[in-house]
Protein backbone atom coordinates (compact mmCIF):
# COMPACT_ATOMS: atom_id res chain seq x y z
CA UNK A 1 0.00 0.00 0.00
CA UNK A 2 1.36 3.80 -0.86
CA UNK A 3 1.93 5.18 2.60
CA UNK A 4 2.05 8.82 3.55
CA UNK A 5 5.82 9.48 5.05
CA UNK A 6 7.51 11.96 6.00
CA UNK A 7 11.17 10.84 6.80
CA UNK A 8 14.05 12.93 8.55
CA UNK A 9 17.60 12.27 7.58
CA UNK A 10 19.83 14.02 10.58
CA UNK A 11 22.85 12.47 8.53
CA UNK A 12 26.11 13.57 10.63
CA UNK A 13 24.31 16.34 12.55
CA UNK A 14 23.51 16.49 16.68
CA UNK A 15 24.88 15.00 19.67
CA UNK A 16 22.84 12.56 21.47
CA UNK A 17 21.93 14.84 23.64
CA UNK A 18 20.37 17.08 21.17
CA UNK A 19 19.23 13.93 19.19
CA UNK A 20 17.15 13.02 21.98
CA UNK A 21 15.47 15.67 22.84
CA UNK A 22 14.40 16.81 19.43
CA UNK A 23 13.63 13.07 18.90
CA UNK A 24 11.08 13.09 22.17
CA UNK A 25 9.66 16.68 21.32
CA UNK A 26 8.69 15.17 17.79
CA UNK A 27 7.05 12.43 19.88
CA UNK A 28 5.16 14.43 22.01
CA UNK A 29 4.33 17.01 18.87
CA UNK A 30 3.41 13.64 17.11
CA UNK A 31 1.02 12.61 19.81
CA UNK A 32 -1.15 15.97 19.66
CA UNK A 33 -1.08 16.88 16.46
CA UNK A 34 -1.47 12.84 14.88
CA UNK A 35 -0.90 13.84 11.50
CA UNK A 36 -1.65 12.04 8.73
CA UNK A 37 1.85 11.24 7.99
CA UNK A 38 4.06 8.11 9.20
CA UNK A 39 6.89 10.08 10.46
CA UNK A 40 10.53 8.26 10.71
CA UNK A 41 13.43 9.39 12.00
CA UNK A 42 17.56 8.79 11.06
CA UNK A 43 19.98 9.49 13.01
CA UNK A 44 23.32 8.08 13.33
CA UNK A 45 23.56 4.60 14.25
CA UNK A 46 25.19 4.79 17.49
CA UNK A 47 21.91 6.00 18.80
CA UNK A 48 19.42 3.90 17.11
CA UNK A 49 19.36 1.34 19.88
CA UNK A 50 18.68 4.01 22.97
CA UNK A 51 16.31 6.43 20.27
CA UNK A 52 14.49 2.83 19.59
CA UNK A 53 13.95 2.14 23.48
CA UNK A 54 12.95 5.67 24.05
CA UNK A 55 9.90 5.79 21.08
CA UNK A 56 8.92 2.10 21.52
CA UNK A 57 5.17 2.03 21.22
CA UNK A 58 5.35 5.53 19.48
CA UNK A 59 4.33 6.62 16.33
CA UNK A 60 7.80 7.62 15.53
CA UNK A 61 9.60 5.53 13.20
CA UNK A 62 13.72 4.93 13.55
CA UNK A 63 15.25 4.34 10.82
CA UNK A 64 19.29 3.92 9.81
CA UNK A 65 20.93 5.85 7.63
CA UNK A 66 22.84 2.65 6.22
CA UNK A 67 23.56 -0.39 5.86
CA UNK A 68 26.44 -2.88 4.83
CA UNK A 69 26.18 -5.08 1.37
CA UNK A 70 27.40 -7.63 3.45
CA UNK A 71 25.95 -10.39 6.13
CA UNK A 72 28.90 -10.04 8.46
CA UNK A 73 32.48 -10.88 8.89
CA UNK A 74 35.40 -8.18 8.55
CA UNK A 75 34.09 -5.21 7.35
CA UNK A 76 35.02 -2.82 9.89
CA UNK A 77 33.44 0.31 10.62
CA UNK A 78 30.21 -1.53 8.76
CA UNK A 79 26.79 -2.66 9.96
CA UNK A 80 25.06 -5.34 9.11
CA UNK A 81 21.04 -5.85 8.37
CA UNK A 82 20.93 -8.15 11.39
CA UNK A 83 22.33 -5.70 13.65
CA UNK A 84 20.48 -3.25 12.88
CA UNK A 85 17.55 -5.51 13.41
CA UNK A 86 19.15 -6.37 16.88
CA UNK A 87 18.80 -3.10 18.17
CA UNK A 88 14.81 -2.91 16.78
CA UNK A 89 15.42 -1.05 13.27
CA UNK A 90 13.51 -2.32 10.51
CA UNK A 91 14.02 -0.01 8.01
CA UNK A 92 17.45 1.51 5.97
CA UNK A 93 17.91 4.73 3.75
CA UNK A 94 20.30 2.77 0.84
CA UNK A 95 22.27 4.79 -1.72
CA UNK A 96 21.68 7.63 -0.75
CA UNK A 97 23.54 10.55 -3.52
CA UNK A 98 26.52 11.20 -0.62
CA UNK A 99 26.99 7.27 -0.23
CA UNK A 100 27.24 7.62 -4.02
CA UNK A 101 29.52 10.14 -4.32
CA UNK A 102 31.89 9.33 -0.78
CA UNK A 103 31.99 5.95 -1.14
CA UNK A 104 31.67 5.27 -4.65
CA UNK A 105 28.67 3.10 -4.12
CA UNK A 106 26.98 1.64 -7.34
CA UNK A 107 23.84 0.45 -8.01
CA UNK A 108 24.86 -3.60 -7.83
CA UNK A 109 26.50 -3.17 -4.60
CA UNK A 110 23.08 -0.92 -3.74
CA UNK A 111 21.08 -3.86 -4.78
CA UNK A 112 23.00 -6.40 -2.35
CA UNK A 113 22.19 -4.39 0.61
CA UNK A 114 18.80 -4.22 -0.46
CA UNK A 115 19.00 -8.64 -0.98
CA UNK A 116 20.17 -8.44 2.69
CA UNK A 117 17.30 -5.98 4.15
CA UNK A 118 14.80 -8.62 2.62
CA UNK A 119 16.71 -11.66 3.90
CA UNK A 120 16.33 -10.47 7.08
CA UNK A 121 12.45 -9.00 7.00
CA UNK A 122 13.94 -5.40 6.68
CA UNK A 123 12.90 -3.20 4.12
CA UNK A 124 14.74 -0.29 2.00
CA UNK A 125 14.15 3.17 1.60
CA UNK A 126 16.18 3.25 -1.87
CA UNK A 127 17.43 6.80 -2.60
CA UNK A 128 18.26 7.49 -6.77
CA UNK A 129 18.34 10.93 -8.47
CA UNK A 130 20.38 12.28 -11.20
CA UNK A 131 23.31 14.79 -11.18
CA UNK A 132 23.13 18.64 -12.28
CA UNK A 133 25.02 17.55 -15.81
CA UNK A 134 22.80 14.74 -16.58
CA UNK A 135 19.71 16.44 -16.32
CA UNK A 136 21.53 19.20 -18.56
CA UNK A 137 22.57 16.36 -20.86
CA UNK A 138 18.62 15.18 -20.87
CA UNK A 139 20.01 11.89 -19.58
CA UNK A 140 18.13 12.06 -15.96
CA UNK A 141 15.80 9.68 -16.56
CA UNK A 142 18.15 7.06 -18.36
CA UNK A 143 20.36 7.27 -15.18
CA UNK A 144 17.19 6.92 -12.71
CA UNK A 145 15.77 4.28 -14.81
CA UNK A 146 19.58 2.06 -14.52
CA UNK A 147 19.38 3.14 -10.60
CA UNK A 148 15.78 1.36 -10.33
CA UNK A 149 16.73 -1.37 -12.49
CA UNK A 150 19.75 -2.37 -11.68
CA UNK A 151 19.34 -1.82 -7.95
CA UNK A 152 15.81 -3.78 -7.83
CA UNK A 153 16.57 -6.42 -10.38
CA UNK A 154 17.48 -9.38 -7.71
CA UNK A 155 14.55 -8.85 -5.57
CA UNK A 156 11.78 -11.27 -5.72
CA UNK A 157 7.86 -8.83 -6.42
CA UNK A 158 6.88 -9.86 -3.31
CA UNK A 159 9.18 -8.60 -1.34
CA UNK A 160 8.82 -5.32 -3.28
CA UNK A 161 4.94 -5.16 -2.97
CA UNK A 162 5.15 -5.53 0.38
CA UNK A 163 8.12 -3.27 1.69
CA UNK A 164 8.79 -0.81 -1.22
CA UNK A 165 9.96 2.75 -0.68
CA UNK A 166 11.38 5.15 -3.30
CA UNK A 167 13.00 8.63 -2.71
CA UNK A 168 14.10 10.45 -5.72
CA UNK A 169 16.38 12.89 -4.46
CA UNK A 170 17.98 15.30 -7.32
CA UNK A 171 21.30 15.32 -6.42
CA UNK A 172 21.83 19.03 -8.06
CA UNK A 173 18.72 19.72 -5.15
CA UNK A 174 20.28 18.34 -2.17
CA UNK A 175 21.58 20.34 -0.04
CA UNK A 176 21.37 23.44 -2.18
CA UNK A 177 18.46 25.34 -1.39
CA UNK A 178 17.52 24.64 -4.82
CA UNK A 179 14.51 22.33 -4.79
CA UNK A 180 12.88 20.64 -8.36
CA UNK A 181 10.10 22.50 -9.68
CA UNK A 182 6.74 20.32 -8.20
CA UNK A 183 6.04 19.48 -11.78
CA UNK A 184 9.80 18.38 -12.52
CA UNK A 185 9.30 15.87 -9.57
CA UNK A 186 5.87 14.74 -10.39
CA UNK A 187 7.27 13.95 -14.05
CA UNK A 188 10.20 11.51 -12.50
CA UNK A 189 7.97 10.00 -9.88
CA UNK A 190 5.79 8.95 -12.22
CA UNK A 191 8.05 7.84 -14.97
CA UNK A 192 9.66 5.36 -11.68
CA UNK A 193 6.46 4.13 -11.18
CA UNK A 194 6.27 3.46 -14.63
CA UNK A 195 9.48 1.40 -14.76
CA UNK A 196 8.94 -0.06 -11.55
CA UNK A 197 5.30 -1.73 -13.38
CA UNK A 198 7.14 -2.53 -15.85
CA UNK A 199 10.02 -4.67 -14.32
CA UNK A 200 8.17 -6.16 -11.67
CA UNK A 201 4.34 -5.32 -12.14
CA UNK A 202 1.15 -3.42 -11.78
CA UNK A 203 0.47 -4.20 -8.48
CA UNK A 204 4.13 -3.30 -7.31
CA UNK A 205 3.93 -0.07 -8.91
CA UNK A 206 0.40 0.66 -7.25
CA UNK A 207 2.15 -0.16 -3.96
CA UNK A 208 5.15 1.59 -3.91
CA UNK A 209 5.68 4.74 -2.11
CA UNK A 210 7.92 7.21 -3.48
CA UNK A 211 9.14 9.94 -1.79
CA UNK A 212 10.75 13.09 -2.80
CA UNK A 213 14.01 14.75 -1.25
CA UNK A 214 16.39 17.91 -1.70
CA UNK A 215 15.62 20.99 -0.54
CA UNK A 216 12.57 20.49 0.84
CA UNK A 217 11.31 23.34 3.76
CA UNK A 218 8.33 24.62 5.50
CA UNK A 219 7.37 26.58 2.42
CA UNK A 220 7.87 24.47 -0.01
CA UNK A 221 6.66 21.04 1.15
CA UNK A 222 2.77 21.66 0.41
CA UNK A 223 3.46 22.34 -3.15
CA UNK A 224 4.86 19.08 -3.24
CA UNK A 225 2.44 17.00 -1.86
CA UNK A 226 -0.05 17.98 -3.56
CA UNK A 227 1.41 16.18 -7.09
CA UNK A 228 -0.54 12.73 -7.71
CA UNK A 229 2.80 10.23 -7.41
CA UNK A 230 4.46 12.33 -4.31
CA UNK A 231 3.87 10.23 -1.65
CA UNK A 232 5.82 12.22 1.44
CA UNK A 233 9.26 13.64 1.65
CA UNK A 234 13.07 12.27 2.57
CA UNK A 235 14.24 15.92 4.35
CA UNK A 236 17.81 16.75 5.32
CA UNK A 237 19.11 20.15 6.84
CA UNK A 238 15.09 21.43 7.37
CA UNK A 239 14.34 18.15 9.55
CA UNK A 240 17.23 19.11 12.02
CA UNK A 241 14.98 22.25 12.80
CA UNK A 242 11.68 21.55 15.13
CA UNK A 243 9.64 24.12 13.97
CA UNK A 244 10.14 23.10 10.07
CA UNK A 245 9.74 20.18 10.43
CA UNK A 246 6.65 19.91 12.05
CA UNK A 247 5.41 22.43 9.66
CA UNK A 248 6.28 19.81 6.58
CA UNK A 249 4.90 16.93 8.86
CA UNK A 250 1.42 18.91 9.04
CA UNK A 251 1.61 19.73 4.97
CA UNK A 252 1.18 16.07 4.05
CA UNK A 253 -2.38 15.79 4.61
C1 LIG B 1 18.88 14.37 1.83
O1 LIG B 1 20.10 14.43 1.96
O2 LIG B 1 18.31 13.27 1.86
C2 LIG B 1 18.16 15.61 1.65
C3 LIG B 1 16.99 15.56 1.11
O3 LIG B 1 18.79 16.76 2.09
P1 LIG B 1 18.20 18.25 2.05
O4 LIG B 1 16.77 18.21 2.47
O5 LIG B 1 19.07 19.02 3.00
O6 LIG B 1 18.35 18.73 0.63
Amino acid sequence: MRRKIVAANWKMNLTFPQAKELALRLNTWVKIHKPVAEVFIAPTHLYLEQLNKDLRNSSITVISQNVSAMPDGAYTGDVSAQQLLSVGTKISIVGHSERRAYHHEVNKYIGKKITHLYENGMSPILCVGEKLEDRQAGKHFDVVKEQVSVALERQSNENLRDNLIIAYEPVWAIGTGRNAAPDQAQEMHAFIRKIIGDHHGLQVAHNTTILYGGSVNAGNASDMFDQFDIDGALVGGASLNFDDFTTIISARK
